[in-house]
């Protein structure tokens, strides 16, 4: 979004707090659509917010990697009444029990199995606990 300047009408950089070709002051300006230098500058700004989301899109967790994740943090859990399962095995189970609400930057994981309820943040290709509890 490029700043003009409501007396003369011409371009301003965002950082300007005077009008370069007639020097209203420009603190109360209103913001125009992009042209000119300002859709340069705006773009700098918005490169690294960008490059952020990209990387957010790129390390957003699959289902399948959950799956996998959670398998293993059941598997390596001390539950001396648990059967004996196979992780590989276990993550599909876990796969299908599993809703995943990809919000492409993020993805919000929901299983329920056997009467539990786990919902699990996964993002940056990294997984968050939201929360556990019983099926309802
Ligand atoms: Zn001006």
């Amino acid at each position: 979004m490029a700043r003009v300047c409501s007396e003369c009408g011409v371009t301003v950089d965002a950082g300007d707090r005077f009008c370069g070709r007639c020097g209203r002051p420009l603190a109360a300006q209103v913001l125009a659509g992009p042209s000119g230098r300002g859709r340069w500058s705006s773009l700098w700004v918005a490169l690294p917010i960008v490059a952020v989301l990209a990387a957010m899109v790129l390390t957003n967790p699959s289902r399948q990697t959950y799956a996998n994740w959670l398998a293993a943090r059941v598997v390596t859990s001390d539950r001396p009444n648990a059967r004996a399962i196979a992780p590989g095995s276990l993550a599909g189970v876990i796969a299908n029990a599993t809703i995943a609400q990809n919000d492409l930057i993020f993805t919000v994981f929901d299983t329920s199995a056997r009467g539990l309820r786990v919902d699990v943040l996964g993002i940056f290709g990294r997984f968050v606990p939201l929360g556990a509890g019983p099926a309802g």
